[in-house]
């Protein structure tokens, strides 16, 4: 069984840990990953906008690969026929796979659960899964970590009684799921982590959380507590006393969460993994991540327009904007990654007006390194207890951030 061990606590909040031992085959290699962690964000397999040597370039990766049933489902009979597995099928060697049920950036439509299935939306259009399905796709997908089944459609303002179907359903999908697993044969199990639900409210929050973390799972899933599912103020107050209820054993992950305070304040409540999804999210509004996340590292924002409102840009800036047409400074002026290495603001900006695909590609390049920069960044910041002290850097700029 996955082992997960905590190797700091730390006294401003926030915890450091090591995931070892993780179910795989023996043609993998052994992978451990360093929390907290973000898990590598991808759509049919691949990280948008992105090549495979691309993708091998990005520094400080997580070693897990989120990869989604909704992007798969539809060529579930080519999977059987397949036989290998998803990561070997996308081409993914050196890192291990997370299945998750639903996609983490995009919001499924609501109102499609019943009493005994759960839709996931593919792009030919709607499948309904029960626990049977969902692990005859997850046997073909091999993938080693899996987000049991759950029904996590509980939106604001939906009503106490359609919650507590949703808590009792994605239980009685955890323990149909535990049973299979473990009747399976050794080669063919996978690392299950239990789906915590519950809405908007903390009793059946609560009483889905002490109900998952009776059973015998690998770690924990805190869904829907994404913008779409309940105000900001709701999911902070929520989080705490939840984990409060987890053991410290077992790894938490919050996978609709991203933006960078945000995962300051999931960390600092004691969660350790996340999606990738955000850098995806603002590279498709033509933006670039301009963050810091330390004195030292504020020295990059040096544009060459030189102009204080540039200076002052929150978690990013548009490069649409023209203001950036004449810009021949690349989007961070010490970035190591492919897109400030060769290109410039004002290349980026005319990528986007007449549309060219090179300019998701650029940005991607870009944001992905920043974002993976980031978590390990949070990692030494916890290790060197300036954990507060980048808290209260990040929450400066979140301030200017235009949302
Ligand atoms: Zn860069």
């Amino acid at each position: 069984m996955m082992k997960f061990s905590v190797s700091k606590l730390s006294p401003e909040g926030g915890r450091l840990g090591v995931l070892s031992d993780i179910h795989q085959s023996t043609k993998q290699r052994d992978v451990e990953v360093l929390t907290p962690a973000c898990l590598m964000y991808t759509r049919g397999g691949s990280v948008p906008h992105l090549t495979l040597d691309m993708v091998r370039c990005l520094p400080h990766q997580s070693g897990i690969v989120e990869l989604t049933v909704s992007s798969f489902i539809e060529y579930r009979e080519t999977m059987d026929g397949f036989k290998d597995g998803l990561a070997k099928f996308v081409g993914i060697s050196n890192a291990l796979t997370y299945l998750a049920v639903q996609d983490s950036c995009k919001s499924a439509p609501a109102g499609y659960n019943d009493k005994s299935t759960v839709s996931v939306w593919a792009p030919s259009g709607r499948f309904r899964l029960n626990s049977a399905s969902f692990m005859s796709f997850q046997r073909a997908a091999k993938s080693n970590i899996t987000e049991a089944l759950c029904d996590g459609d509980t939106r604001e303002g939906c009503s106490k009684k359609r919650i507590q179907k949703a808590v009792n359903k994605t239980l009685q999908f955890l323990d149909e799921i535990l049973e299979e697993n473990l009747n399976a044969e050794t080669c063919q199990q996978t690392e299950i982590f239990g789906v915590i639900e519950g809405g908007d409210l903390l009793s059946e929050r609560l009483r889905s959380t002490k109900e998952t973390a009776k059973r015998p799972v690998a770690g924990f899933v805190l869904d829907s507590f994404g913008e779409s599912f309940m105000k900001e103020e709701t999911r902070w107050k929520l989080l705490e006393p939840i984990i409060k209820e987890l053991p410290e054993d077992k790894p938490r992950m919050l996978p609709q969460i991203g933006e960078p305070l945000d995962v300051l304040l999931a960390i600092e409540n004691g969660i350790d993994l996340f999606s990738a999804f955000y850098p995806y999210q603002i590279t498709g509004t033509g933006c670039a991540l301009v963050f810091s996340w330390s004195d030292e590292n504020k020295k990059t924002l040096n544009y060459q327009t030189n102009r204080p409102d540039d200076i002052n840009e929150g978690f990013y800036i548009d490069l649409n904007n023209k203001k950036f047409a004449e810009d021949f400074s690349p989007v961070l002026s010490d970035c190591e990654c492919y897109c400030c290495q060769h290109h410039t603001k004002a290349y980026i900006n005319h990528l986007l007006v007449t549309k060219e695909l090179m300019a998701g590609v650029l940005l991607m390049s870009h944001n992905v390194h920043h974002y993976l920069s980031y978590f390990e960044a949070i990692r030494q910041a916890i290790k060197s207890d300036t954990f507060a002290l980048m808290k209260k850097h990040i929450q400066e700029q979140h301030m200017r951030t235009d949302r």
